[in-house]
């Protein structure tokens, strides 16, 4: 609402008042409009060049052309000329913490879906951030993971029988989660349950699959599935060994599943992508996390650079190779990982050619993976996989607000939310430039992303 020209006899008394206590002054700017840049609106239209967007109280107000573009009232323009302008990246497969909050703004990930942690802490850090006490990404979460018993994480809700999981929901709709997620011991009668539960709350169910494959999960009605988990079980005649190790455990369980890729039939892929898109379930693969864990023998990932931006004491809690003792991995592990990337990234071509709609997640702030920057890392891993830079764009935004079930996000619109980020290099030209940002808006807040850095 903007005061224009009212009633000279109606606001008299007003302006009196005004005067009295706050000294007269003008009325502050409380808009932005971003001039000059191509804008990447999220759409998977064109892209707009020479735009100009105006921003009001948190909300994009109007996004138009430069040309015949007047600056309202009460607004500061803002010269983004030879720049691009994309939506505020979703990481929708996050462990939030609260070291990790400055590291996802500063690298222009205006979202986050959190999927697991422990259920206070994480719902406390969700009201600070959205609630504007702490600067950070939106936060959406899971809370705490619902797992069949024992629990893989002593922090997890546990459910031993369908009225055992149906209570475990009903505790996370009292807490206030956003959504809920399934973990690996989660049998197909659990899911179901939990699956009819929450609906009866309007949540969606997300899950890292162990006991249960992909197709009987999506028939079930599960939202999305993380990880790509259950696909090497959908296509097996016999999954009875990767069940077993899930059973077992996380790591037994990844490395079983993360072996069973490159002896899969491609015939069953197909057909389990094919259905997966059919049935609307949205991916999140992390591929990220799947390069990273395949990669563990080589020490220049220990040494990667970037991983300056993660606190030291982080880095000793992560403590990488005592997780790689936990795991048991050896060098003959590795090299069987690598070999399930190509097929994982077929997989996911089959799935997007039969309309399945992926988003972009990356377990960040779990080992190596750093939050923020972990995104583009994601975004480079599809395009390698073949999907061009505008569709793994579109997994960031567009999807990652589609798995969110919230429309106002993962677009540059009028009314949509002003989460954005300005780059000074063309991601479509090469996915490489989203990491070369240049400001983030927030909340309708424009940053530098240098004032967010700090030894980082
Ligand atoms: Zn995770």
């Amino acid at each position: 609402m903007r005061l224009t020209h009212p009633p000279a006899v109606a606001i008299a008394p007003l302006l009196l008042a005004l005067c009295l206590t706050a000294g007269c002054r003008r009325a502050a700017p409380d808009g932005v409009a971003l001039v000059g840049a191509t804008l990447i609106d999220g759409s998977g239209g064109p892209a707009l060049p020479d735009a100009a967007i105006v921003v009001r109280r948190g909300h994009v107000e109007s996004v138009g052309t430069h040309a015949g573009f007047q600056l309202p009232e009460r607004t500061v323009e803002v010269d983004v000329g030879g720049r691009w302008i994309i939506p505020g990246l979703i990481d929708v497969h996050a462990h939030v913490e609260p070291w990790a909050l400055p590291r996802y703004l500063a690298w222009g990930v205006t979202t986050v879906r959190d999927l697991h942690g422990d259920l206070d802490s994480i719902l406390r850090l969700r009201g600070d951030v959205n609630g504007g006490a702490v600067p950070g990404p939106r936060i959406y979460s899971a809370g705490a993971m619902i797992d069949g018993l024992p629990t893989t994480y002593p922090d997890a809700i546990g459910a031993n029988s369908p009225r055992d999981a149906r209570r475990a929901v009903d505790r996370l709709v009292n807490a206030g989660v956003d959504l809920v997620k399934v973990y690996t011991r989660v049998d197909p009668t659990l899911l179901k349950a939990v699956i009819d539960e929450a609906g009866t709350f309007n949540l969606r169910v997300t899950g890292h699959l162990g006991l249960t494959d992909a197709l009987t999960a999506a028939r079930e009605g599960i939202a999305s599935i993380e990880h790509l988990s259950g696909v090497p079980e959908a296509c097996m005649a016999d999954a009875s060994s990767l069940y077993a190790a899930h059973y077992r455990g996380f790591f037994p369980g990844w490395t079983a599943f993360e072996r069973s890729w490159a002896g899969l039939d491609s015939a069953a892929l197909a057909r389990v992508a094919e259905e997966l898109a059919q049935r609307r379930t949205l991916l999140v693969p992390t591929l990220v996390l799947h390069e990273t864990f395949s990669r563990l023998d080589d020490p220049a990932v220990l040494r990667d650079t970037m991983l300056r931006a993660v606190p030291e004491l982080q880095q000793q809690r992560w403590n990488v190779p005592d997780m790689v003792r936990r795991a048991g991995w050896t060098d003959q592990d590795y090299p069987a990982f690598r070999a399930a990337r190509p097929q994982q990234d077929r997989f996911l071509r089959q799935f997007a050619a039969a309309g399945g709609r992926i988003a972009t997640g990356t377990d960040a702030s779990n080992q190596l993976l750093i939050p923020g920057y972990s995104e583009h890392r994601e975004l480079q891993l599809l395009v390698g996989a073949g999907f061009s830079p505008r569709d793994a764009l579109l997994a960031a935004t567009r999807n990652g607000a589609l798995i969110l079930g919230v429309d106002s996000l993962g677009l540059i619109a009028p009314g949509k939310a002003a989460d954005l980020v300005v780059l000074t290099r063309d991601p479509l030209a090469d996915i490489h430039n989203t990491l070369a940002i240049d400001r983030v808006m927030s909340r309708g807040t424009l940053l530098s992303a240098d004032s967010i850095r700090k030894a980082w």
